[in-house]
C-alpha cells in the first residue's frame, strides 16, 4: 500500500507499507525523492516519527546525492546545455591536456572533445585522446586525473599491473582516493 506524507522540511514522502520490509526504512532516489518502506504490522505513525527522528541524516543523504547526481532528475541535460558545456569544454580541456602532457612527459595526437555519456575519456591506438565534454561537471582534480589516466594509456594500451603503477606514480600515489572519488561521478 502507498501513502504520501509531506513532511514540513523535507517534502513529499512516498510510505510504502510491503511484507518485504522488515523494519522501517528510507531511501533516497536519483531525483533526490524520499521513500519509506514498512512492514505492514507496524503503523505508519511511526514511520512519520521515524522519519522525524531521522530527518537531519536524511536531509544529508539527499545533499549527497544532489552534489553526485546535478541532473538526476532530468533525463538528459538540454541541448543548450550541452553547447555551454562544449565550449567550456573546448576552451579548457585541450590546454589541460598539452599542461599535464607537459608535466608528466607524456605525448599525445591529437585531442577531441565529445559528448561522450559512457565514457570519460578514450585514447586510440594512435595516441589521440577524446575526452567527454560532460567532465566538465567535475571537480578539477577529477578532470586532471581522467588526462592523466588517458595519457597513460599512450604507453600502456590496457589496464595491466604496470598502467595502473605508471597512473599512480604521475598521480603522487592517489590513485585508489581519485578512483573512488570519480565513480561518484555519472557521465550524464
Ligand atoms: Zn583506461
Amino acid at each position: 500500500m502507498l501513502q504520501t506524507f509531506i513532511h514540513p522540511s523535507l517534502g513529499e514522502i512516498t510510505i510504502s507499507s510491503t511484507r518485504r520490509a522488515r523494519r522501517i526504512s528510507v531511501s533516497v532516489r536519483s531525483g533526490g525523492r524520499i521513500r519509506c518502506s514498512l512492514p505492514p504490522w507496524i503503523p505508519t505513525k511511526r514511520a512519520i516519527e521515524f522519519i522525524e527522528e531521522n530527518k537531519d541524516k536524511i536531509e544529508q543523504a539527499r545533499q549527497r546525492i544532489a552534489a553526485h547526481y546535478p541532473n538526476a532528475e532530468r533525463q538528459e541535460p538540454d541541448r543548450r546545455e550541452i553547447e555551454q558545456l562544449r565550449q567550456r569544454a573546448k576552451n579548457f580541456l585541450p590546454a589541460k591536456v598539452e599542461e599535464l602532457s607537459r608535466k608528466t612527459g607524456l605525448r599525445c595526437g591529437k585531442v577531441s572533445v565529445r559528448a561522450a555519456r559512457s565514457r570519460w575519456g578514450s585514447c586510440s591506438t594512435r595516441n589521440d585522446i577524446s575526452l567527454s565534454l560532460f567532465l566538465m561537471r567535475l571537480p578539477e582534480e577529477l578532470i586532471e586525473f581522467v588526462i592523466i589516466h588517458e595519457l597513460c594509456h599512450t604507453i600502456h594500451k590496457n589496464h595491466s599491473e604496470k598502467f595502473h603503477r605508471l597512473l599512480d606514480h604521475h598521480v603522487g600515489g592517489r590513485e585508489k582516493e581519485l578512483n573512488a572519488k570519480l565513480r561518484k561521478y555519472r557521465a550524464l
